[in-house]
């Protein structure tokens, strides 16, 4: 194991879609020496021109790693690429660090962190904030929970594909506020859709409504962002309308557990489910269209 330099380390990535395929690359071109896995193995092939090393398990690919990170879709996916068979944590060696950084339940990243102790490895949470155009060009934040001093050694690594590490307390931490986060998004974005359909439907000048929409109180970043693409009818892929829905279902099951009732992300939640069946592919600016077509739909 390293390391005189952090370049020195060697990485493992597990998860190369939207998001992993651009933070690989990142280490990739900050000098690390990466070895990537990925369940569809085509998406692999651009990194391994750049220099990755490609393997056939998460076990492989995580085999002398210093840091192994994983950027999956849900916490199925994770619990099947750590634990499952030929699973990644059993084949890291003791004193490894385990980055989890997808969007993830707080109860799972618990029992992780939980299995990753038992074989003697560091573990931090590391969920992101920014989107596709962030993870590729290195400037996503991480939201992370863990131990100060395994963080620490972590840094070089996560700030090589991100311009910020914001720590929120121990392990769990990032995982607990990645779904206050992406709580706050997705009811604004679900309600954004609505209040475009509503200038629509008003006779009112849209371009000009939709303008002082965003440069009033309500424009926030994600808002301005998101009102140029549903208004532009540009729905190529950041984020999928069916990772919101699953964050907001995550968001509502951990916090029922707090006594916090989220009503408001209920409802964007069913607006994002109705957008994944009809718009699997696209982003999640398509929501608007759902809203457009609800009188059609009769629902
Ligand atoms: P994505 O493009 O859909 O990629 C999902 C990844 O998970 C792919 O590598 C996929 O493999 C893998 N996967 C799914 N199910 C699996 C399973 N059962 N076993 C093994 N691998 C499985 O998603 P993404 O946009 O990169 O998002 C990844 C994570 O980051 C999610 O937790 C998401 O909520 C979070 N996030 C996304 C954004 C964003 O803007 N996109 C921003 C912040 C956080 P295949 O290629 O084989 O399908």
């Amino acid at each position: 194991m390293s390391s005189s330099s952090p370049q020195s380390m060697k990485v493992a990535v597990l998860g190369l879609g939207v998001m992993g395929g651009g933070m690989a690359a990142n280490l990739l071109s900050k000098g690390f020496t990466v070895s990537v896995w990925n369940r569809s193995p085509g998406k692999a092939e651009t990194l391994r021109a750049a220099g990755a090393q490609v393997s056939a398990t998460p076990a492989e690919a995580v085999a002398g790693a210093d840091l192994a990170l994983a950027m999956l879709a849900d916490d199925e996916a994770s619990r099947s690429v750590w634990l499952g068979p030929h699973g990644a944590l059993g084949a890291l060696a003791r004193g490894a660090i385990v980055v989890e950084c997808g969007t993830l339940t707080p109860g799972w990243v618990g029992e992780l962190a939980a299995a990753a102790a038992k074989r003697g490895l560091g573990f931090i949470d590391a969920p992101v904030s920014g989107t596709k155009p962030n993870a590729a060009a290195g400037t996503l934040r991480f939201l992370a929970g863990g131990d100060e001093a395994i963080l620490a050694r972590a840094e070089p690594v996560l700030l090589s594909m991100g311009s910020q590490v914001v720590r929120l307390g121990p392990v769990g931490s990032g995982a607990t506020f990645k779904l206050i986060n992406n709580f706050l998004c997705g009811v604004q974005v679900a309600s954004l859709a609505e209040a475009l359909v509503m200038v629509e439907r008003s006779g009112l000048e849209v371009a000009s409504a939709a303008q002082a929409l965003v440069a009033g109180a309500p424009g926030s970043p994600l808002v301005k962002m998101l009102a140029e693409r549903m208004l532009g009818g540009d729905y190529s892929l950041n984020f999928a309308p069916g990772l919101m829905a699953k964050d907001l279902g995550y968001a509502i099951e951990a916090f029922a557990g707090r006594g916090v009732p989220l009503a408001s992300a209920e409802a964007a939640r069913s607006r994002f489910l109705r957008t994944a069946r009809r718009y699997p592919e696209a982003d999640m600016a398509s929501v608007i269209e759902t809203v457009r077509d609800e009188d059609q739909e009769g629902s």
